[in-house]
């Protein structure tokens, strides 16, 4: 009889027969990695990858091949948890994240963590949500494994403000509409609307504007937007959950969005995208016609 390991809450478990240290029991590989001329992932190295935005569907090859082949997997709470569970069995799952109510280790803990577990001799896969290196302190940590010539990789990954998009029905950029797009935090290190953005230069060259991070923002964002000369009335998407199963897509104007999305109570995470391309959602919501 086949064997599948599934890790729930942390716990791993079998189903089918019974064995028991199911964390001995290693998987077959998610991929061919040698079909594929992939490359090894060395011991004593960090692979900072990108697991997209939820869907598991979204990761890359090399996402996978780092996933079949890592010895210990730190991971940020975006990652998706059906993501987390394709790890091989003897894995060590490690959360970078914020844990029962215990605050998350701070940056330079965590980069000092990926070089002493690559110095230990491991296969170290940093498992970061949608694309390391956007507001995803990839560049940070890819930083300090050089300082630390530690031998590292950066595997892109599918970013919300692409791919959160994309499964709301809306084409980040189109050749008639928009043909330039800005990706901007709405939260600074300390919270606060970031102030060394210029918003009126943002609201002026950027007919899309994607936000991450800013839905406890986005009246005092969109307020600044309008007051540099953008149109009230233009629509505004915000995708909560986006590419999960829990999507939800709430569209509104520039200037009610921050109300709606209040009445709508829409969960973390949420992306949000000011301009006309949120208009060819009414054409283009594919995911609702999915059977
Ligand atoms: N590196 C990530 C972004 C990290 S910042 C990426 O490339 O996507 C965290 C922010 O990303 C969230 O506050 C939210 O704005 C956005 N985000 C990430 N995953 C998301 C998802 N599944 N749905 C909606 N927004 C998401």
């Amino acid at each position: 009889m086949e064997h599948q390991v599934r890790r729930l809450g942390g716990i791993s478990r079998l189903v089918g027969d019974y064995r028991p240290a199911p964390r001995l029991y290693k998987l077959t590989p998610v991929i061919d990695s040698a079909r594929l001329h992939l490359p090894d992932f060395v011991p004593g190295s960090v692979w900072l990858v990108g697991a997209g935005p939820g869907d598991p569907g979204l990761l890359s090859a090399l996402a996978l091949h780092a996933i079949d082949h890592a010895d210990w997997v730190v991971y940020d709470a975006l990652v998706d948890p059906r993501i987390i569970e394709l790890a091989r069995g003897n894995a060590t799952l490690e959360s970078a994240g914020k844990r029962g109510g215990r605050p998350s280790p701070s940056q330079p803990d965590i980069s000092a963590r990926l070089v002493r577990l690559a110095q230990d001799g491991n296969r170290v896969l940093r498992l970061k949500g949608g694309d390391p290196c956007v507001f995803g302190r990839g560049g940070e940590e890819a930083l300090a494994l050089a300082a630390a010539h530690i031998p590292f990789r950066i595997v892109p990954g599918i970013t919300a403000g692409i791919g959160g998009l994309a499964y709301a029905g809306i084409p980040v950029t189109h050749r008639d509409i928009a043909s330039a797009v800005t990706f901007v935090t709405g939260h600074e290190r300390g919270g606060a609307v970031p102030e060394s953005l210029d918003w009126g230069a943002i609201a002026k060259g950027s007919p899309v504007i994607v936000l991450y991070m800013a839905l406890n923002h986005l009246g005092r964002i969109a307020a600044r937007l309008i007051e540099a000369g953008r149109r009230r009335d233009e629509p505004v998407a915000i995708i909560s959950k986006a590419t999960t199963e829990a999507q939800r897509v709430l569209v509104s104007s520039l200037e009610e969005a921050a109300a709606c999305a209040q009445a709508a109570q829409l969960e973390a995470p949420t992306i949000i995208v000011v301009g006309e391309v949120v208009r060819l959602r009414a054409a283009l919501d594919w995911l609702k016609q999915q059977p």
